[in-house]
């Protein structure tokens, strides 16, 4: 309790601020103050950045320039957030056969590189400018903030760490950055049935206020917790991230941990995009940051079910307009009893990743294959496929650039490092890889994890 203040007074302002010469808490104060004003004035603001950022783009990025030629779009004269539809959207496809015109000229050489594994398992590559870093981190503090959570509460997270050689390390600097950050990061990739007690544990001992962690894991926590009848430390929120969080997940691990659990929906390219408040019913929209749209597959608005296509408003080294990340969402219409002027997403469909398991009990979300894969080229496309319990099928998509030897090499590394031998994996080569019934791509499918 008294660290968070000393932290958010003195230490944050300073680190960051006259230190590192970072905008972030800056930020945090600027999106935090966007809570309390009106949601026509928040709307005024949001389409404010809008037009901005399509100014830049237009003045500054030749793809766009090019583009909007053509259909005779002129970003000056837009009037209303609704003339965005006539823009096409953006899929990873066009980025990546347009990547050197996507980019602002004045920014060339100066943004953060970026890559992913993609929530469609499509490894993709892209750039932001560092003001944006800030900005995401501050916007994100201000989500998780609606959880109850306050920034520089001390908080564990079961997440992932890096993967292989590719993947830079430095633990010493890691474990001192985590530690003035008041949280400690427990590696869930390495997770088991016989090591699952250590994570409690890790509650136990560390007493965290709050729990940030992945999904399926906390869901497994949750359970042996509640299996064992373990007496565990009480935090005061939690939050889950990455992966789908399904209600009767919630309900155990609510039950568990005897505290309220807290969804959120984000994305590598554009970090958080919106999180649930105290009413936990529906996920308020970070509007002052990010215009989401839900289109259908043409490109125009719906109030039902449609595709999640996002412009980050203050990406201006390599603008993302009306990108479409591959999930599937809708919006809600009631207001939220909690006065937030964000609007908000009744639901997300997001990445489904099934967890792989091993004889000996060991649990590998299936966060880990986007985070490894990631840092290899030449992959278009992959599905990892548990049908045994020994064994387990990369299938990939590959392009000139994928250096096979190399790269199935690495692989296999990674998953000895990270599960040991138990595992066997095979690789694929394929020329497709068919969407699900649903028309969703599958990451990771596991029949063994069905069949239980
Ligand atoms: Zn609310």
């Amino acid at each position: 309790m008294l660290y968070q203040k000393i932290f958010f007074n003195f230490l944050y302002p300073f680190y960051e601020g006259l230190l590192k010469k970072r905008k972030t808490f800056k930020f945090y104060k600027e999106y935090s103050n966007n809570q309390k004003i009106s949601q026509s004035v928040l709307k005024d603001k949001q389409f404010c950045a809008l037009k901005n950022l399509l100014i830049h783009a237009y003045e500054q990025v030749p793809f766009y320039q090019k583009q909007w030629d053509e259909i005779g779009f002129n970003p000056k004269t837009l009037l209303d957030v609704n003339q965005l539809e006539r823009l096409p959207l953006l899929t990873k496809d066009v980025v990546r056969e347009n990547y050197m015109d996507m980019r602002a000229k004045s920014y060339i050489g100066l943004n953060i590189t970026k890559t992913t594994g993609g929530s469609t398992g499509v490894p993709f590559k892209f750039e932001h400018d560092r003001e944006n870093y800030d900005r995401r981190q501050g916007v994100t503090w201000r989500g998780y903030g609606w959880s109850g959570s306050r920034f520089g509460d001390r908080t564990l997270y079961f997440w992932g760490t890096a993967i292989g050689s590719l993947q830079k390390k430095n633990p010493l600097k890691d474990r001192l950055y985590n530690w003035f950050y008041n949280r400690k990061i427990v590696n869930v990739f390495s997770m088991s049935n016989q090591n699952i007690n250590e994570y409690v544990d890790y509650v136990n001992s560390y007493k965290p206020v709050g729990i940030v962690s992945y999904t399926g894991p906390l869901f497994e926590i949750a359970k042996y917790i509640l299996d064992n009848k373990i007496k565990v430390h009480k935090v005061n929120w939690l939050i889950s991230a990455a992966e789908p969080l399904f209600e009767t997940q919630r309900i155990v691990i609510e039950q568990a941990f005897s505290a309220p659990l807290f969804n959120t929906y984000g994305c590598r390219e554009f970090t958080l995009i919106a999180a649930e408040c105290v009413h936990k019913n529906g996920l308020h929209i970070n509007d002052d940051h990010l215009l989401v749209e839900i289109t259908d597959d043409m490109g125009a608005g719906t109030s039902d079910i449609g595709n999640v296509v996002i412009t980050d408003l203050y990406n201006y080294g390599m603008p993302l307009i009306r990108y479409v990340n591959g999930d599937v969402a809708q919006l809600k219409k009631e207001k939220c009893a909690c006065g937030l002027p964000m609007s908000q997403l009744a639901f997300v469909d997001g990445r489904r990743l099934d967890k792989i398991i091993t004889r000996s009990g060991k649990m590998l979300p299936g966060e880990f294959f986007p985070h490894m894969l990631k840092d290899i080229s030449g992959i278009e496309k992959f599905q990892v496929v548990q049908n045994e319990i020994d064994k387990i099928t990369l299938k990939i998509i590959s392009s000139d650039r994928f250096d096979k030897d190399f790269s199935e090499a690495y692989i296999s590394t990674c998953l000895i490092d990270t599960i040991g031998i138990e595992l066997q994996i095979m690789f694929q080569y394929v020329d497709d890889i068919p969407l699900t019934q649903s028309g969703k791509h599958r990451v990771t499918i596991s029949t063994i994890i069905e069949a239980l």
